[in-house]
């Protein structure tokens, strides 16, 4: 029997619709995604940071984009440096909303309020989804089936492509304000006072609009945390605590979990393919998201599209997607996953030190850290050593 549709997306967060998006404007195959929320929009988990790659070559419309900045201002306890390095900051639930329309314009049929429970498998190969629908279950067959349910994973965890047991964890929270914001750029504190183990964020968002948030891996929470504080206490002391900017009013929080490793993950099996966090493409230094969800997306339809042409989904047909990613990501991920251990375990004196020598960056040395593209000599100009650190070394290699 012929399955019901040609491509099953689970999760309706930027990566599935991307690649919803993709296939839809890129063929006439026929595309169904299932999320979870009842609107796409209630996906607010991000803060929505993000660079031209994504507004650029992503067709993204000035409508959602809600401030654009030209640099950005690393700080530790006693240092501030200003990094040239353009971003945006987009309306988050604005962006998904942006990215349903434009793959339902094309074709693609989005359906809210459907989560999927688990894959249907035949003959070793994922042929299809379970999903829950107003109470019922409900099943659905494809020829190719995505799992972009971010960090639930609720397919690629299952199948054990990506262990998240063995991952590492973190969270965030972030306030949208009303309120006075007197800097133009987006703001990265690393100081254990403020967000220990992590960092914390300013971003202007507007008129009369900023965005603050603290977030933190959770191991590194548990070294650097004087005490038992919950994560809003640590935002609203990081709010009140700076006379750069002022909260009249607090009109939204975003919030969420990251799970991730060195993303070099399994990302495609037979009749499957998995994009953004649910295979953990988010990047493991800064935690930025948004731009390997839609990357890894586009780069997993250039290979479905092969495959559904070829009639054959299985994983050897779709596994360029996860060499392509592997080549061009996954070798910086997996170094920034190593430094980004070192970076949120610093001392106070090392945070000040990473950042003054952030500000020595020469605008190329800049621009690749903005696309994690850094050299070993580059690492090297901005790691503020001392002989504590070679009990790290050990920890480190594992990674390797
Ligand atoms: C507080 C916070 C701030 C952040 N700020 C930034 C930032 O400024 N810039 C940036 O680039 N990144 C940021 N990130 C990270 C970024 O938001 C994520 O990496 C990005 O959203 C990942 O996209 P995704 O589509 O893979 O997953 P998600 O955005 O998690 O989307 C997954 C979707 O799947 C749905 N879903 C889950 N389970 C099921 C199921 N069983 N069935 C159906 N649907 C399901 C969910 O409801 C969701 O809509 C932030 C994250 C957090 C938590």
């Amino acid at each position: 029997m012929s399955p019901e549709v040609d491509v099953a997306v689970a999760g309706g967060g930027p990566a599935g619709l991307q690649f919803a998006r993709e296939i839809a404007t890129r063929s006439d195959h026929s595309v169904v995604v299932l999320e979870a929320n009842r609107r796409l929009s209630d996906n607010d988990k991000s803060t929505g940071g993000t660079f031209d790659q994504v507004i650029e070559r992503f067709d993204v419309p000035e409508a959602v984009v809600m401030a654009e900045n030209e640099d950005v201002v690393f700080e530790g306890p006693d240092a501030s440096e200003r990094l040239p390095i353009p971003g945006y900051v987009l309306d988050f639930p604005a962006f998904v909303e942006f990215l349903g329309e434009d793959a339902a314009a094309a074709g693609a049929e989005v359906r809210t309020g459907a989560r999927v429970t688990g894959p249907l498998e035949a003959d070793g190969r994922v042929t299809g989804v379970e999903y829950t629908e107003a109470g019922t279950g409900e099943r659905l067959t494809a020829e190719l089936v995505v799992d972009a349910t971010g960090p639930a994973a609720a397919l690629a965890g299952p199948l054990g492509m990506f262990d998240r047991e063995a991952a590492q964890r973190g969270i965030g929270k972030e306030y949208e304000i009303e309120g006075r914001y007197d800097l133009d750029s987006m703001l990265f504190a690393f100081d254990h006072e403020v967000a220990p183990g992590g960092y914390a964020w300013t971003f202007p968002a507007g008129d009369g609009v900023f965005k603050a948030g603290v977030c933190w891996i959770d191991d590194f929470y548990a070294t650097h945390a004087g005490g038992d504080d919950r994560i809003d206490e640590y935002i609203e002391r990081w709010i009140a605590g700076d006379d750069r900017w002022a909260m009249d009013d607090r009109r939204a929080v975003h919030a969420g979990e990251a799970v991730s490793n060195n993303s070099l993950n399994r990302r495609a099996v037979d009749g499957l393919v998995a994009v953004g966090d649910a295979v953990s493409s988010i990047n493991p230094l800064f935690g930025e998201g948004i731009r390997p969800a839609v990357e890894s997306a586009r780069w997993a339809a250039d290979a479905a599209l092969e495959a559904l042409a070829a009639g054959d989904t299985s994983r050897e047909r779709l596994a360029p997607y996860e060499r392509r990613w592997n080549d061009e990501k996954g070798a910086q991920w997996r170094v920034q996953r190593m430094v980004g251990e070192l970076l949120y375990d610093f001392t106070p004196d090392q945070q000040n030190r990473f950042v003054r020598a952030s500000g020595r960056l020469s605008d190329a040395a800049a621009d690749r850290l903005q696309r994690y593209e850094l050299s070993v000599r580059d690492y090297l100009s901005l790691y503020p050593f001392t002989p504590r650190d070679l009990r790290k070394v050990p920890k480190l290699l594992r990674h390797l």
